[in-house]
């Protein structure tokens, strides 16, 4: 996607969790690395993305509804251990 196909001043995306658009920069995106959802808070990892509200409800929204596999196209279930640390530790 570039920039001149979306004249927007502030791109939104949607929330894989409560599927709900926001901000760009209010959504974690999350990246699929061997098997697991990574945490990609700078946006700066290769390959697909979702995004998702850096909070546990969100989170476990798109768990229980395989999401982040849908979304990030995986063959298989992802790890989510290590992305809801990270949102935990994240959120107060
Ligand atoms: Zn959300």
């Amino acid at each position: 996607m570039s920039g001149r196909t979306r004249a927007r001043a502030c791109p939104e995306r949607t929330c894989v969790g409560c599927r709900q658009r926001a901000a760009k920069k209010d959504l974690l995106r999350i990246v699929a690395v061997e098997g697991a959802c990574v945490p990609d808070h700078r946006g700066t990892l290769p390959g697909r993305g979702a995004y998702v509200h850096p909070a546990l409800v969100c989170l476990d929204l798109a768990v229980r509804r395989r999401a982040f596999t849908r979304a990030l196209r995986a063959p298989g279930a992802l790890d989510t251990k290590a992305l809801r640390l990270y949102v935990e530790q994240a959120t107060p």
